[in-house]
């Protein structure tokens, strides 16, 4: 299977890229990225492609889609801060962008297994989150996620073009970025406790996030194109563990034998108060998928620091 990773050189698309060249049955692997967020060190040492380029660009997507077999799209503007400063940005990527995918795989009739976000549930209070519940974003990053999945699904319905699309939710694990302003929260936590710099804590830290570690999201991705899954609705990719930001804190603590020198902060405009996943569809769709458990990821993302 020759496989396409937009986004490939980031941090959730690198881990897939190295996931798929690890698997026996995996042909070419090429990763499109602009490297706007990612990294070509991301995939140095490995078989895959890197193309540097735009999924703006319909030009280069049909040089590239038509001798694969399935394309996994990932690239894409994240986070609720950065969509803050510039939605339009954020749209013209994660929206825009995702129809021109969806254009490029049409034309070729590939398979497309997507990534959006938890944070369409946005101001949905209703605890677990499944994928019926109406969504209302609270932020435009979460806007654009939800234009993201809703086009993936209607390139479904409306081409009969095989898609899936994930919703994430608090993904980490190795090379997921620390050091800069719109870093994740498990990156953010261990940079500062090695460097003994303040954990910032954006309000009273009782917010609570479903955490995915990263190597189990990419074997769900893997076996989703290997399997060719496709499914009419959205799916949530995480298992219902929901933790407090602060008690994530006192885990790595624990984890790094290190103190943390805790600062709240004013909550942020944009973020949920509560995410976690109802976990019975993804089951459905992939029978037997397990968990790495919160303390081994994070132990695993600790020793890779
Ligand atoms: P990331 O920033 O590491 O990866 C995104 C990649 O897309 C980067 O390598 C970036 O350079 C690339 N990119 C951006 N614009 C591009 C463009 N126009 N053309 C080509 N490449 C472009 O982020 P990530 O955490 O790996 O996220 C991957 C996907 O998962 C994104 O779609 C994101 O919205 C989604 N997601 C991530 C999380 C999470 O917890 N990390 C949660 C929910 C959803």
């Amino acid at each position: 299977m020759n496989i396409l990773v937009t986004g490939g050189a980031g941090f959730i698309g690198a881990n897939l890229c190295r996931e798929l060249v690890s698997r026996p049955n995996t042909g070419k692997v090429i990763a499109l990225d602009d490297l706007s967020t990612g990294s070509a060190a991301n995939l140095a040492g490995t078989d895959v492609e890197l193309v540097e380029g735009s999924i703006l660009d319909s030009g280069l997507l049909d040089s590239v889609v038509p001798a694969m077999d399935a394309v996994v799209h990932l690239a894409a503007r994240p986070s609720v801060p950065r969509s803050l400063a510039d939605p339009v940005a954020s749209h013209h990527v994660n929206a825009t962008g995702t129809v021109t995918v969806l254009e490029a795989c049409r034309r070729a009739g590939v398979h497309v297994v997507a990534a959006s976000s938890s944070s369409v549930y946005g101001a949905t209070a209703v605890l677990p989150k499944h994928e019926d519940l109406a969504t209302r974003p609270l932020s435009p990053y979460a806007a654009s996620k939800l234009a993201t999945e809703a086009y993936v699904l209607a390139y479904g319905a409306s081409f009969g073009l095989p898609t899936l699309a994930f919703r994430f939710f608090n993904v980490y694990g190795p090379l997921q970025p620390a050091g800069h302003a719109y870093a994740a929260v498990v990156p953010a936590f261990i940079d500062a406790m090695l460097r003994g710099t303040p954990v910032r804590i954006f309000g009273d830290g009782l917010q609570s996030r479903d955490f995915t570690y990263v190597g189990t999201v990419v074997r769900v991705l893997a076996d989703a194109v290997m399997r060719k899954v496709s499914c009419d609705r959205p799916v949530n990719l995480a298992f219902g563990t929901r933790v407090s930001v602060l008690d994530l804190a006192r885990e790595l603590m624990d984890i790094t034998g290190l103190p943390a020198d805790i600062r709240h902060e004013q909550p942020r405009a944009g973020d949920v108060r509560d995410s976690q996943a109802a976990d019975g569809l993804l089951r459905e769709l992939f029978p037997g998928i397990a968990q790495v458990p919160l303390e081994e990821g994070l132990a695993k993302t600790v020793t890779w620091f």
